[in-house]
């Protein structure tokens, strides 16, 4: 899969998780927008579990990809791109890392940095 084409599907994924308001949380389900027009908690005040919704941090510079792991955490892809080679990726959660030799083409750092976010375990400690 190219990068554009993630970046699609993680596109409608997002419309469909993303309330429009007036929280404009993104949660890990999708809304019922077309029943309601927004999440439980903006529609009739019922508490949203904050487990249940994205604690997105600031997106830095150069974000390529952002991973949710398993813990709830994110593991960021950031660098010039899919013809560049200096890549990397880091784990928001655990604080692992691509080591510098490890920098590299996307194509190589995209699995990696999948694979930490499935194996990770870390719980955001924000
Ligand atoms: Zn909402
Ligand atoms: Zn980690």
């Amino acid at each position: 899969m190219t990068l554009a084409k993630e970046a699609a599907l993680d596109k409608a994924m997002a419309a469909r998780q993303t309330c429009p308001g007036p929280c404009g949380r993104r949660y890990f389900h999708c809304l019922p927008l077309k029943t309601l027009g927004s999440c439980l908690e903006c529609f009739d005040g019922t508490p949203a579990d904050p487990a249940s919704a994205f604690t997105e941090p600031v997106r830095p510079k150069g974000l390529l990809i952002r991973f949710v792991t398993t813990g709830g955490s994110y593991v960021d892809v950031t660098g010039h791109g899919e013809h560049a080679e200096n890549n990397r990726w880091n784990c928001l959660g655990c604080g692992d890392s691509s080591a510098r030799p490890e920098q590299g083409y996307l194509f190589r750092i995209r699995p990696d940095a999948n694979n930490h976010a499935t194996a990770c375990r870390a719980i955001p400690l924000t």
